[in-house]
């Protein structure tokens, strides 16, 4: 399964959870969860353990020299980051829906020449998710 796929199946019932990977409550005794954040979601996907998503996806873990946050004005998204790093920025800073996330996720599988869920090396493409400047015409 792709990363962009997993981000949009994994969350089905649960809220969508900020600057926590998982979030828990106690129900009738138990630890339930109840919500998630974008990456939260792709491992609940995978059926993995919090926090796996590295080993799925060795892809978005390598660090990407022209990666940045696709907000315009945004200052915070630094460049040379890797695809995990812009997903929890986008997830936590700008709140972004697990579908905005997923769709963004898909353009950087094209860039990337990502076919399937695993790729087994950080074999990646110059991606370039430039922004647009707000004066551009
Ligand atoms: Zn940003």
């Amino acid at each position: 399964m792709r990363l962009s796929e997993a981000i949009r199946a994994g969350h089905k019932g649960l809220r969508q959870s900020y600057t926590e990977y998982e979030r828990t409550r106690v129900r009738d005794g138990r630890i339930v969860t109840v919500g998630v954040c974008a990456l939260g979601s792709a491992n609940r996907a995978m059926n993995r353990a919090m926090a796996s998503e590295n080993k799925i996806w060795p892809w978005a873990d390598t660090h990407q020299e022209n990666l940045q946050c696709a907000v315009e004005g945004c200052t915070d998204g630094a460049r040379g980051v890797t695809v995990f790093d812009l997903i929890v920025h986008l997830n936590d800073e700008h709140h972004w829906t697990f579908d905005q996330i997923a769709d963004e996720v898909q353009v950087l599988e094209a860039i990337n020449g990502v076919e399937q869920g695993a790729l087994s090396s950080g074999d990646t493409k110059t991606p370039a998710r430039a922004k647009v400047p707000a004066d551009a015409s």
